[in-house]
């Protein structure tokens, strides 16, 4: 398969307050997306960023008492954060109202629209929600209210400029219903041909300087109005690809990544929420078309959290959104009990609830009972048994290479991807024992199985998918008993060793084709597994545990265990587990701490999160 370049993006959130959990969902649904196309080599470029030049952010600061300078650089950092915080990947980080290559892309966008006489001024009055950016329809409100926020809108009457949007109503029904544009999934797509179908009316793109506060980007020419923040919004797109840079009608050298990320890609992918599907899939290929420039070839459409069963609202003070602020529950939990709940529970359409006991009952089966037993069992017994000194059975293409580059705690990412060339000598391989049929086909199925559901935008199946791999191989380790072929080679029996020889071979090349497996979806925990199964100069490191339990104590402290549960028969080697082993520099956890468990979801566990102890108890 040839490498393709793909682009993609999230959507910028407002910043008139901190992050919350529903924000991390297409956080981390794109940044797996991205990982999974740089794993397979394809040329990949992540975007994010922040919207600052909301009329929210101007009431926010407002309230608090703080300029709207001082709160969007405070939040928009906090967002900005969520890098680290969640392991993300994104190349790039627009804010819109600091960034230099926004307000002149912004501007030749706009001037592009009104070359093509789509842009003209007229008197309107209307029902804006500040809450959306958005007027509506008196047919759209429930009971007088915003839809979304519950609260009446304002009445608003003034001049503004206006985008001819009703002049595109046919070719975006005709994109759409072709799937040159596709929307994922199809019920989404749906949707947005019933709204062309109804009608599209001209939309306001500027507000009076007045009525935005002076907060904005004002429209090229009119120094009376501000341009719409939606707008300004939907342009981060390609203005963070320096389209601002060329002139008008003029490529030139300065806008190299919009050429390269944004004309040439194969790919120009939006992972968006359902509530701002509208602008991404009518006003946002309308502007394009109009401007004469190339659409997004996929909107990719993910439905909304509810925390505690209630709807996520961040503006309520101690509201729910402060109970699920992603910083804080990765720091309590680390990034990948988080990233792991969000994309093994949350269901392809539907709204999903977030409780934090859901949390650490999904990062205890899964990650730490399922995965991290899986792994501390195979390298204990490894050692337990043969000093260390394993050869794994044959491995797909390429899991050398990953788990060099991921041991040494480089991503593996880019050109480097499974297709290429590895270095695994597969013909020194120890042949599969014939029993592990089951486990091979596991393995073997997984890569499919993952693009095909990630094609999907189907999170939870490419997860299922990869942790069918994790199953077979716990039921292999039952199904072998290799504790009982230690005993009997250690009594004389030759075959037992040679079968235990082959046994440890497919589970230790299980673990590491995992390492490479669950890397887009859970890279802080897949360096750790490929740095315990990684081969030293012929032996693996000293067992340690790669995910221990997460423990949730009466006061409602977090700490980690790696008490019985975590560890199985076979692990009865020197020096298997504990707070003793300390590996070899190349096992360390750079500087990441995660927590480890038990507890379950019945505690109660609605509080703010906490700061972790993360005390080992042997
Ligand atoms: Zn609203």
């Amino acid at each position: 398969m040839t490498a393709r370049r793909v682009y993609l993006s999230t959507t910028i959130p407002y910043v008139n307050s901190r992050a919350h959990v529903g924000h991390a969902l297409e956080l981390v649904q794109a940044d797996v997306l991205a990982r999974h196309h740089r794993r397979i080599g394809d040329e990949v470029r992540l975007q994010s960023g922040t919207d600052d030049n909301s009329l929210k952010n101007v009431l926010a600061a407002q309230a608090e008492g703080i300029s709207t300078r001082a709160l969007v650089n405070r939040n928009a950092s906090a967002f900005a954060g969520l890098r680290e915080d969640l392991s993300l990947s994104f190349d790039d980080f627009i804010r819109t109202s600091s960034d230099p290559r926004h307000r002149p892309g912004v501007e030749r966008l706009w001037r592009a629209c009104q070359a093509s006489g789509d842009l003209y001024r007229k008197s309107y009055e209307g029902l804006y929600c500040v809450g959306c950016e958005q007027f509506y329809a008196e047919s759209e409100l429930i009971a007088g209210n915003c839809p979304e926020h519950g609260t009446p809108p304002q009445l608003v009457s003034e001049e503004n400029w206006f985008f001819r949007l009703c002049r595109y109503a046919g070719q975006l029904h005709d994109l759409i219903s072709s799937g040159q544009l596709r929307i994922e999934p199809a019920s989404r797509r749906n949707e947005v041909l019933g709204f062309i179908a109804g009608g599209l009316e001209d939309f306001s793109a500027s507000r009076s300087v007045a009525r935005a506060r002076g907060w904005g980007i004002g429209v090229p020419g009119d120094a009376s109005q501000v341009i719409y923040v939606w707008w300004d919004a939907l342009g981060n797109y390609i203005t963070s690809l320096n389209f601002g840079a060329s002139r008008y009608g003029a490529p030139d050298p300065g806008d190299a990544d919009y050429q390269r990320w944004w004309v040439h890609a194969d790919r120009r992918v939006h992972v968006v929420g359902k509530g701002v599907l509208r602008f991404h899939a009518v006003y946002w290929p309308a502007i394009l078309l109009s401007a004469g420039l190339p659409l997004p070839t996929e909107i990719l459409v993910h439905d909304y959290l509810t925390a505690g069963g209630r709807k996520i609202s961040k503006s309520a003070a101690g509201s729910t959104a402060e109970a699920t602020d992603p910083a804080a529950l990765a720091s309590a939990y680390g990034a990948d009990a988080l990233r792991w709940w969000l994309l093994r529970e949350v269901p392809r359409t539907g709204d999903a609830d977030f409780t934090e006991g859901k949390l650490i009952a999904r990062a205890n089966e899964d990650l730490a009972n399922g995965l991290g037993n899986l792994v501390n069992r195979v390298v204990s017994l490894a050692h337990s048994c043969r000093n260390g000194a394993v050869r794994p059975c044959s491995r797909p293409p390429g899991t050398s290479r990953f788990l060099a580059a991921a041991a040494d705690g480089r991503d593996a990412r880019g050109p480097a991807g499974e297709n290429q060339g590895t270095g695994d000598d597969l013909s020194a391989a120890p042949e599969w024992p014939a029993d592990a049929g089951r486990l091979r086909g596991a393995i073997e199925a997984a890569p499919a199985a993952v693009r095909t559901a990630l094609a999907r935008f189907d999170f939870r199946s490419a997860a299922i998918a990869v942790w069918q791999i994790v199953e077979e191989a716990n039921r292999y380790v039952e199904a072998t008993a290799p504790w009982h072929l230690a005993r009997a080679e250690r009594a004389g029996d030759k075959g037992a060793g040679q079968r235990l020889d082959q046994v440890l071979g497919a589970l230790l090349a299980a673990c590491q084709v995992l390492a490479a497996e669950i890397w887009p979806f859970l890279p802080d925990l897949a360096a750790r597994v490929a740095a315990a199964c990684q081969d030293f100069g012929g032996r693996l490191p000293q067992p340690k545990p790669v995910f221990p339990r997460i423990d949730v104590l009466p006061d409602g402290e977090v700490t980690a265990s790696t008490g019985p549960g975590s560890t199985g028969p076979g692990s009865t080697g020197p020096g298997s587990t504990g707070p003793g082993s300390t590996g070899p520099a190349h096992e360390r956890e750079g500087g990441r701490q995660y927590p480890a468990v038990a507890g379950g979801p019945d505690q109660d566990l609605r509080r703010a999160p906490r700061r972790p102890k993360v005390s080992e108890v042997a």
